[in-house]
């Protein structure tokens, strides 16, 4: 464990106005208010805050940061109250540890609430001081380089949790050392066996090639000298992780991953990074499509390098990075390469809007798991670059779409996009983003977002976005649903409705208002019923029970899922939800009834379906619909159960008669099957019962068909 005078020494090393006296007060504190804790390891508590702290340093971070190293844990585990932090220790202190106290877990809630409210929290701390995030990531690093004293089923959350946010929060913010070592700790502890044979077959190579790496250095350090170029050169494996990434992307086995080295190229200035990289490709064979130039174009992370790949010298397939010195270092450290003792900073400028980003998805997510799922995607590194008509670039990850592209710009732009020009062509919305691409989004103030865009976008902003947008609207048809079927309700049994009388019962229901109680009842989460017992509680419950009388509502036209085209049904209000029940597939020509389900609108049954009987006791959730006109285009699923004969020539006979009545088999199924005969489903594409009952006579007509009728 680092002690109390090394940790004022290696600040000092690069701070030399460091406050001594206030780093070895906290040093003492925290060591006394951790006292006789003790970590899992078997170590004092106090050495896990004293060892971020030393992390701390090696970021080179100010005094004030490597303080709240110390004290990180000290409110969230002792006696310690932040006002008791503040006036030790200052505001900036204060509120550094803060942000870093997890909140008091309330104890029902899931692990992925947890997750997420303390994810949030986080968030808004490094929104307004990054150092929060750099101190968090200290804090991981050392709890991963310990885990291996923990339970189990801890270490793969919390191995899961470093891969998923913390990992890639380190590369965003550009500290490459840190995200590769958390990545490296938690993929030995989440896929050990993928670990393990991965450092096995590396250590084969290396024996089997024994010093491959030096000597290629050498020669590309000669390359460059020959040619006046003054540089340094170093070379290395890639990590495990990285290959192991790389095998699943390109599903490749590692036999064919010949580049699993890594070569850079150190110069001075920018001049010399492309003088360079003509050497090279002048000298070796380049690798199609592995030339990428982040120095004119850097990553949003900040980082500059160009990357090439070539078969380089000893016949090796190899990566080469060429930069400057000044690049490798911010390449390394992130945004800690400009901190070295800097005072705290907002999270303000173009740097760190993802931060805001985030903040903004969390702000539209419904629940916690959706939360952490949007944010997941959104901090992958951006792999596409695009230009807006103006020319300014836009980075997006891979397989991203115009519409991604669209909420990228401006949440206007993606809520209200109907089209885009890439490359100056109109193409389609669900097309694949490439590199360079200009795009033009197409807006119109009529458009919405729909909910098939949420198959095709990659962006955690988009996906939030479209989301809430379908929530909003599904809820207004509820609320409209809900008012009809209480109107209804109160109507048919001659009892006054009136938004007063509503108010009161409010609370009954946990409603919020008068729409919300709407809302409630639409959606099918509290019933009419109960609505009208609570609101006339001395009514009798027998009269509720008789099936209430039709409205008259207008004709209502539906879009029906893909590949399916409108029909219309009588008794719907407009605006609702509707589909066809799977039990009794309803034909037009049948009598049908509607029912208002939890949360899926209204379902259409026949009304001799079985189902029906599960809702005998709640009329309120029955609708009195009918047919409309019908689309003479239009096809509907009807379903026959057939007992035939087990003998050559029989679903021949069947497919024929199909064949006369003009009508196509989407769907067959053998029930089951003896020696002489066997049973089965078919599903029919017809347009009304009367087709399906003339299709039934044939069948009845059949020699082979022993028994049929519409299943049910
Ligand atoms: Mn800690």
């Amino acid at each position: 464990m680092l002690r109390q005078y090394e940790l004022v020494d290696l600040v000092k090393s690069y701070d030399p106005d460091a406050d001594e006296e206030a780093l070895n007060r906290a040093y003492v504190f925290a060591m006394k208010k951790h006292g006789a804790q003790l970590r899992a390891s078997g170590d004092p508590y106090y050495s896990h805050p004293v060892e971020v702290a030393g992390i701390l340093t090696k970021f080179k971070l100010d005094c004030n940061s490597v303080i709240a190293g110390l004290l990180h844990d000290t409110v969230e585990d002792t006696d310690t109250t932040i006002e008791e932090v503040r006036s030790l220790f200052g505001d900036q202190v204060a509120t550094l540890v803060d942000g870093l106290t997890k909140l008091a877990m309330i104890e029902q809630k899931s692990i992925y609430t947890k997750q997420a409210e303390n994810f949030r929290k986080l968030l808004l701390a490094m929104s307004e001081d990054i150092r929060v995030l750099l101190i968090k990531l200290a804090d991981r690093l050392h709890n991963m380089r310990t885990l291996h004293f923990l339970k189990p089923e801890k270490r793969t959350r919390i191995a899961r949790e470093t891969l998923d946010i913390y990992a890639p929060l380190a590369e965003r913010i550009g500290m490459q050392e840190v995200k590769s070592e958390l990545e490296e700790l938690a993929f030995k502890e989440l896929y050990k066996d993928a670990h393990d044979s991965i450092v096995a077959r590396l250590n084969f190579l290396r024996e089997k090639g024994s010093d491959i790496v030096p000597k290629i250095i050498e020669t590309l350090k000669k390359d460059m000298e020959e040619n006046g170029v003054k540089c340094v050169v170093t070379g290395r494996e890639k990590t495990p992780y990285s290959i192991w990434r790389k095998m699943q992307q390109k599903n490749a086995s590692f036999e064919q991953l010949s580049d699993i080295m890594a070569f850079r190229i150190c110069v001075e200035d920018i001049a010399t990074c492309y003088q360079a990289l003509g050497i090279v490709h002048s000298k070796y064979h380049m690798v199609p499509r592995r030339f990428k130039d982040y120095i004119s174009t850097p990553k949003p992370n900040g980082y500059r390098s160009l990357h090439t790949g070539v078969i380089g010298p000893e016949n090796t397939r190899i990566e080469i990075q060429i930069r400057t010195y000044e690049m490798h270092e911010i390449a390394e450290k992130g945004v800690a390469a400009h901190w070295a003792y800097k005072q705290g900073q907002k999270a303000e400028g173009k740097n760190f809007r993802w931060i805001r980003e985030l903040l903004e998805i969390l702000d539209q997510a419904s629940n916690p798991e959706e939360f952490l799922e949007n944010t997941k995607l959104e901090m992958y590194n951006d792999q596409v670059f695009c230009f807006t008509p103006k020319g300014d670039l836009i980075g997006l990850p891979i397989n991203s779409t115009p519409v991604d592209f669209a909420y990228a710009v401006h949440s206007s732009i993606g809520d209200t996009c109907v089209g885009a020009k890439i490359n100056g062509e109109i193409r389609p919305l669900r097309t694949v983003l490439q590199n360079g691409d200009q795009v033009e989004v197409l807006t119109s103030k009529a458009q919405h977002p729909s909910t098939e865009w949420e198959r095709f976008v990659v962006t955690g902003k988009a996906k939030a976005a479209i989301r809430r947008y379908v929530r909003a609207n599904k809820r207004d048809q509820f609320i409209v649903l809900g008012q009809e079927i209480l109107e209804k309700l109160f109507k048919g049994e001659n009892l006054e409705f009136s938004e007063k009388n509503l108010v009161n019962v409010l609370p009954n229901f946990e409603a919020e208002s008068i729409s919300d109680l709407y809302a409630k009842v639409g959606e099918g989460l509290v019933t009419g019923w109960d609505v009208m017992k609570a609101v006339y509680p001395a009514y009798k419950q027998s009269k509720l029970e008789k099936v209430v009388k039709a409205i008259k509502v207008p004709a209502f036209k539906k879009t029906k899922k893909k590949d399916e085209n409108p029909l219309q049904i009588e008794g719907l209000i407009p605006g609702m939800a509707m589909h066809f029940a799977g039990c009794c597939h309803p034909l037009p020509g049948d009598r049908i009834v509607g029912i208002v389900t939890t949360g899926k609108g209204v379902a259409v049954h026949t009304i001799d379906c079985k189902v029906l009987e599960k809702y005998s006791n709640e009329p309120e959730r029955w609708l009195d619909i009918s047919w409309g006109k019908i689309d003479e285009a239009e096809t509907y699923t009807g379903r026959l159960k057939i007992m035939l004969s087990n003998e050559p020539g029989s679903l021949g006979e069947i497919s024929n008669i199909m064949a006369r009545h003009n009508t196509n088999i989407s769907n067959l199924n053998i029930v089951y099957r003896t020696v002489s005969y066997f049973e089965i489903m078919l599903d029919l594409d017809v347009k009304n019962v009367q087709q399906l009952e003339e299709i039934i006579a044939s069948l009845k007509s059949c020699k082979a068909v022993s028994y049929v009728a519409r299943a049910n």
